[in-house]
């Protein structure tokens, strides 16, 4: 098989949803059918799952037939999860999911980029920084080389306008890529397989947005048709119900009907006056070689399509196939259009095949049973099963009567997605040449049959499903997974270490085949570490965990460098199994590496005892529990019952004085504690929503400012304040190695009687004091700060957790 042949079979076997397999009702097929005549190829290019238009790309796709695709470079594994606890590689793969979701409705392609969403950041400077600039680009080019876009489309302009610095970066990527791809000195290693590509304009969708109008009269406007009664919807309810897919951004759409306008700023290639394919020909006397017959052969199948009868015109679908078939290879419209046609004659005929299993998740080499099964429903049409999987099957399918097939299958690859084999550096992960734009991987476990249809063969992948039927539910499809055999999970991901105690560590080992096995526990380490344990071999039955518990500790005199401990199970690097559902998504099973990351930090804790209560939600409690303090999760709503006297501290999570209503009640009871010598340490929230007036003793007043460089330099503006002295000294030193940010959403106007002992900004930024608020208040300690120690006490960061526990202490002179 020739190599693009390989890559288009691998592309749309990727638009193959987890949904049972199904025929489509004779009007799609007509829809479909008018498809044909059509040769033409979009690109929309952004930077987020959700930068993309989703009515757009429905109108491209169903009202004017062509070839649209989306190329989010990110995954959107940074930002915030509303439905549920996941965060960035996790949140990326539910992400990946939802977009390939949307586009099962738009009828879309998707493609990402390597590019990792390392959070927000201000400008396309600092996103390159990490994203790898040349590295994106080259993957960029090899979409576009590979889809041969006529139309570019970007959703941002590649400045300021743009907002965030990744949407910046995009823009700036698109009108490189625009050259590049057709540039064959550039990526010449691409050349083998591709060709180069010009696309004929590069556009930008300008929208009216959130206060921000960049649409203008003098722009290229194309009105968006309402309603396609093959399709029986308008393309905004299209639109709104992929848009909807967005759950975990909680994206839901109104459904919308009527025209619409779209405006597109004109950005490079040849300009564009009427519509978005000015001086472009669609139709198939594009391509160099004579298809007039394959018009005439479209023609006649549009015009004998019996809407009752679909199959009538699969003789018609099959010489359309040879014709197609004999044009030349490197064609890229050749594969498309053939495999267009090829599920049409299998529509038409209502033919269906599926590959289903009993179990969701085998292991690495076991041996399990695959039914295939088949059905033909039209009398009319003879069609056999010549082979599944290169194994000769030569069964005849008879009408309406559905026929299964068993095979034994093994595989020997874990289905860890692909760009999850190695870490990912801060901004991108590391994938192969041969895996660029892939939304998933390419060799999940499928099945290939080869099917005759009349006189026609063909070859028809399909991913092997695990099936059953859920009581209320129904049928449920979910993908397979392999893993390995033996997986692991730790109770920790990140251990402190802050004296010579010993710490225990508890690890539960799962054998995930069906025979019981023999498990030596050891680890690799450096010499800084020590490991004890008592146990280290064990027998673990079939499908059955086992725990065991060891102890780390430091053997050398305080360093604050992080290092890794890894568990080896009989030698190998242990991974973990890891299971996300979601309602609206397919099931997804990937393997963590089993790692504890150890950090050994000079602290000095004098808080045994600390209250909290839950805001927006995040890990402080576990956080602060790795080193010992007690943490009691309080309830919002009942502090007046609590004797508060009991805590050293009171902190207060993320946004809870925008998401808690009884706040109104709750935060005077808590100033009261501060007034009798408590201290209450309340993170971030935000302006909108607050629900209390006034955030502290004394007025603050918040901003949407962030300081997004987690490496941006923090000025001391008073290095004798308490808060930078006691328990623990603080330096510059403290700041190094954070995560993401500094912190968002400061305060940008308080009351004098509070101190601000910190300073910092983004490069080129003037430095903001609105980090970190400190007031003494009656006989105890007020702080609010917009620090994100919410995400660096779980990433283990030896500077904040000394900062953080100085926020909780009492001054040293009390
Ligand atoms: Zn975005």
């Amino acid at each position: 098989m020739n190599k693009p042949l390989l890559f288009l079979i691998i592309f749309l076997a990727n638009c193959l949803q987890v949904s049972g397999q199904v025929s489509h009702p004779s009007s799609q097929l007509k829809h479909r059918i008018d498809k044909l005549s059509k040769l033409g190829t979009v690109l929309y290019f952004a930077a987020h799952p959700d930068d993309e238009n989703t009515r757009l790309i429905a109108w491209l796709s169903g009202e004017q037939h062509y070839r649209t695709a989306y190329l989010s470079l990110t995954r959107g594994d940074g930002g915030q999860n509303l439905i549920g606890t996941e965060q960035g590689i996790e949140l990326g793969l539910i992400r990946t999911q939802e977009l390939l979701a949307a586009r099962k409705i738009d009828k879309g392609e998707q493609y990402f980029s390597a590019a990792y969403d390392f959070g927000f950041s201000k400008t396309h400077q600092e996103t390159f920084k990490f994203w790898q600039k040349e590295e994106i680009l080259k993957e960029a080019v090899f979409i576009i080389r590979k889809l041969q876009p006529d139309v570019i489309i970007t959703r941002f302009p590649p400045d300021s306008r743009g907002g965030h610095g990744h949407h910046q970066a995009s823009a700036i990527l698109a009108q490189e890529a625009f050259i590049a791809a057709g540039d064959p000195t550039r990526f010449p290693e691409q050349l083998d397989d591709l060709q180069p590509w010009k696309a004929k304009r590069l556009v930008w969708n300008t929208a009216n947005f959130g206060g921000m109008d960049n649409t203008s009269d003098d722009q290229l406007q194309v009105v968006l048709d309402d309603y396609n009664p093959l399709l029986g919807v308008s393309y905004g309810e299209i639109a709104a119900r992929s848009r909807s897919e967005h759950k975990s951004q909680g994206f839901g759409a109104a459904l919308t009907r009527g025209r619409f306008k779209e405006y597109f700023q004109h950005v490079a290639g040849i300009e564009a006056r009427d519509s978005l394919f000015d001086h472009i020909n669609t139709t198939w006397s594009r391509l160099p070689e004579p298809t007039q017959a394959v018009e005439t052969m479209i023609n006649t199948i549009k015009q004998t399509y019996d809407m009752e009868r679909p199959a009538r015109s699969i003789p018609a679908l099959i010489e359309l196939h040879a014709l197609i078939s004999e044009l030349s290879p490197h064609i890229v419209y050749r594969e498309n259009k053939l495999k267009e046609v090829e599920n049409l004659i299998l529509d038409c005929a209502g033919i269906v095949l599926e590959s289903v299993v009993t179990e969701p998740n085998y292991t690495l080499g076991q041996s399990f049973t695959v039914t295939h099964k088949a059905i033909l429903r039209d009398s009319t049409v003879q069609s056999v099963i010549k082979s599944v999987n290169d194994q000769e099957i030569g069964r005849k399918l008879q009408a309406h009567q559905p026929e299964s097939i068993t095979q034994t299958e093994t595989i020997f690859k874990t289905t860890q997605p692909y760009w999850l084999k190695k870490e990912h550096s801060l901004g991108k992960y590391q994938v192969e040449s041969e895996q660029f734009g892939l939304p998933e991987n390419p060799d999940n476990p499928s099945s290939l049959f080869e099917i005759q249809i009349n006189e026609l063969v063909i070859r028809v992948e399909r991913p092997i499903l695990f099936q059953y039927v859920h009581p209320v539910k129904g049928e449920v499809n979910q993908p397979l997974s392999i893993s390995p055999r033996l997986t692991a999970k730790l109770s920790a991901h990140k251990a402190l270490l802050t004296d010579d105690s010993p710490k225990a560590i508890d690890i539960e080992i799962t054998n995930h085949s069906s025979d019981s096995e023999a498990v030596e526990l050891s680890f690799a380490k450096n010499s800084a570490i020590k490991v004890e344990q008592s146990d280290s071999v064990l027998t673990i039955p079939a499908l059955s965990s086992r725990s065991l518990r060891f102890n780390i500790l430091s053997t050398s005199s305080n360093t604050s460098e992080t290092t890794r401990l890894t568990p080896l199970l009989n030698g190998q690097p242990a991974q973990g199994f890891q299971k996300i559902s979601h309602a609206h998504i397919p099931d997804i099973t990937w393997f963590p590496p089993a790692t504890l990351d150890i950090a050994e930090v000079a602290i000095t804790v004098p808080i045994k005892k600390v209250g909290y209560i839950h805001g927006a939600g995040d890990l402080i409690p576990t956080s602060l529990r790795n080193i010992g303090i007690v943490v009691e999760e309080l309830p919002s709503a009942h502090l007046r019952n609590l004797d508060l006297g009991n805590y050293d501290a009171i902190i207060l999570g993320v946004r809870a004085l925008n998401v808690l209503p009884e706040m109104r009640q709750g935060f005077p009871i808590l100033l009261d504690y501060v007034k009798s010598g408590g201290t209450l340490v309340v993170q971030y929230n935000v302006n909108s929503g607050l629900q209390i007036d006034q955030l502290g003793p004394h007025p603050i007043t918040l901003s949407r400012e962030r300081v997004t460089e987690e490496d941006a330099k923090v000025v001391f503006t008073d290095p004798k304040d308490p808060i930078l002295n006691f328990p623990n000294k603080v330096s510059a030193r403290d700041f190094d190695g954070w995560v993401q940010e500094r912190g968002l959403y400061f305060a940008s106007d308080m009351h004098p009687a509070y101190r601000t002992p910190l300073a910092m900004a983004d490069e080129n930024e003037r430095p903001h004091n609105g980090s970190l608020l400190v007031a003494d208040y009656g006989k105890g300690k007020f702080v609010y700060t917009s620090l994100s120690f919410f995400r660096q006490l779980p990433a283990g960061i030896p500077g904040a957790y000394r900062l953080f526990v100085n926020l909780l202490s009492k001054n040293e002179e009390n």
